[in-house]
C-alpha cells in the first residue's frame, strides 16, 4: 500500500487515502485512530469525543471503506437534525467520491415525494436520516433497511436532548438484528445513551478521548459585562471583532430581534431557529457558508453539530444555560486544531452561572473592559 502520511498507518484503500488526502486530513484525529481500525474489523463501537474531533469521519471512513458496489442501502445514520444529516452526507460523499458512494440525506422539512423518488430510482448505498422522518418512510414502506449492516448513531447525546429515543428505538425494530454492526458517537454520555448502547449493542468497545484533548484550548474565551447587552455587542463588532461569527440567544424570539436590531443598524446578519421553513434555514446556512453572510444569529437546537468552516467568532449574546451548551457553542469555532475565539455577554446577575461554567470546564474565561465608545471605527 501506497504511504500516505499517518493514514498509511490505518489499512485502508488507494481510494479512500486519495479522496481524504484530497479533503485536506494528513494525519488522524485521536478519535479516528482510535476507532477506525475497529470499525473496519467489524466490531460494535461507541466512541465518545468533544464537539469537533472529527466522529464523522470516524465512522464514515470506515463506513465507505466497507461498502460493496450492490446498489442498496448498506448503511444508515441517524443524525439530530436537518443540517447535520446535510453535512454528514456530504463529509461521506466526499470520502466515497472515488468509491463513486451514493449517499442520501432524508429530513423533515423537505418534501417526502421526492425523498421517495430518489429511494426508489435506487443506488442509494448510505442514508443519513433524521429520526422522525426516517420513521416516516418505514411506516410508508417506502424505505428498504432489509440489507443494513452499519448503523451510526451520531450525537447521540442530542438526539436524546432533542426527545427522540423512542423513534430510534422503533427504527432499530426495523433493522436487521443479526449481523449489524451498530456505532454510536456522542460527545456526552448520559445514563439513556448508556442503557440503549446497552440495549442495542453487542460487545461494544468504547473508546474515550479524554477532555484533556479537548479542543477547548484553542479557543481564546473572554467576557464582557454590560448592562445594554445591545449597546455592548455593537461596540464589540466595529472594534474587534472581524471575520465570520455565530451569535447564539436564547429564544427564537431573541434570535429574531437580534437579527432585526442588527439589521438596522447595517450588518450583513441573518437568522437560524427552529421556526423557520426549511427552505428559509437552506437559504441562509446557504449564504453563511458562501461567505456572503457575515453574522449568524442563532438559538442552540440550530446550531447543533453544524460544521462551518472558517467560523471565527462564537459569541454568547445570552449566557448558556449550562456548562455543557457552553461547550458546544464554542466549538462551532476553533474546529479541526484551527484557533477561535469565543466572546460571552453577561449582565451583572449572570456572573455566577460563568463561574459555574469556568469552573466545570477548567478554563479560566478572562474578563475584558468594553471598547469605549472613541475606539469605535466609523
Ligand atoms: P465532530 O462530529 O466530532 O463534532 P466533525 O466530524 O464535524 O467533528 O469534524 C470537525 C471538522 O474537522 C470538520 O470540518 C472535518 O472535516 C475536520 N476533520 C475531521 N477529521 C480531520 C482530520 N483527520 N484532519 C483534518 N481535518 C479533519
Ligand atoms: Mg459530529
Amino acid at each position: 500500500m501506497k504511504d500516505n502520511g499517518f493514514f498509511g498507518n490505518i489499512q485502508l484503500s488507494r481510494k479512500v487515502l486519495a479522496a481524504i488526502t484530497e479533503m485536506g486530513f494528513e494525519e488522524p484525529s485521536p478519535i479516528q485512530s482510535q476507532t477506525i481500525p475497529l470499525v473496519l474489523a467489524g466490531h460494535d463501537v461507541i466512541g465518545q469525543a468533544q464537539t469537533g474531533t472529527g466522529k464523522t469521519a470516524a465512522f464514515g471512513i470506515p463506513i465507505v471503506e466497507r461498502i460493496t458496489d450492490h446498489r442498496h442501502i448498506q448503511a444508515l445514520v441517524l443524525t439530530p437534525t436537518r443540517e447535520l444529516a446535510i453535512q454528514v452526507a456530504e463529509e461521506i460523499t466526499k470520502i466515497g467520491k472515488f468509491k463513486k458512494v451514493k449517499t442520501l440525506p432524508i429530513y423533515g422539512g423537505q418534501s417526502i415525494e421526492r425523498q421517495i423518488r430518489a429511494l426508489r430510482s435506487g443506488g442509494v448505498q448510505v442514508v443519513i436520516g433524521t429520526p422522525g422522518r426516517l420513521l416516516d418512510h418505514i411506516r410508508r414502506n417506502t424505505i428498504k433497511l432489509g440489507l443494513v449492516k452499519t448503523l451510526v448513531l451520531d450525537e447521540a447525546d442530542e438526539m436524546l436532548d432533542m426527545g427522540f429515543i423512542e423513534d430510534i428505538e422503533s427504527i432499530l425494530q426495523h433493522l436487521p438484528a443479526e449481523d449489524r454492526q451498530t456505532l454510536l458517537f456522542s460527545a456526552t454520555m448520559p445514563a439513556p445513551i448508556l442503557r440503549l448502547a446497552d440495549k442495542y449493542m453487542r460487545d461494544a468497545i468504547t473508546v474515550t478521548i479524554s477532555k484533556e484533548q479537548l479542543t477547548v484550548p484553542l479557543i481564546d474565551q473572554y467576557y464582557y459585562e454590560a448592562r445594554d447587552k445591545l449597546e455592548a455587542l455593537c461596540r464589540v463588532l466595529d472594534v474587534e471583532v472581524n471575520g465570520t461569527l455565530i451569535i447564539f440567544c436564547r429564544t427564537k424570539k431573541g434570535v429574531d430581534e437580534l437579527v432585526a436590531s442588527l439589521q438596522a443598524r447595517g450588518y450583513m446578519a441573518d437568522g437560524l431557529h427552529g421556526d423557520l421553513s426549511q427552505a428559509q434555514r437552506d437559504r441562509v446556512m446557504k449564504k453563511f457558508r458562501e461567505g456572503k453572510l457575515e453574522i449568524l444569529v442563532a438559538t442552540d437546537v440550530a446550531a447543533r453539530g453544524l460544521d462551518i468552516e472558517h467560523v471565527t467568532h462564537v459569541i454568547n449574546y445570552d449566557i448558556p444555560q449550562d456548562p455543557e451548551s457552553y461547550v458546544h457553542r464554542i466549538g462551532r469555532t476553533g474546529r479541526a486544531g484551527k484557533k477561535g475565539i469565543a466572546i460571552t455577554f453577561i449582565e451583572p446577575r449572570e456572573y455566577r452561572q460563568l463561574k459555574l461554567i469556568e469552573r466545570t470546564i477548567k478554563t479560566r474565561i478572562v474578563r475584558k473592559q468594553l471598547p469605549s465608545p472613541a475606539d469605535v471605527v466609523e
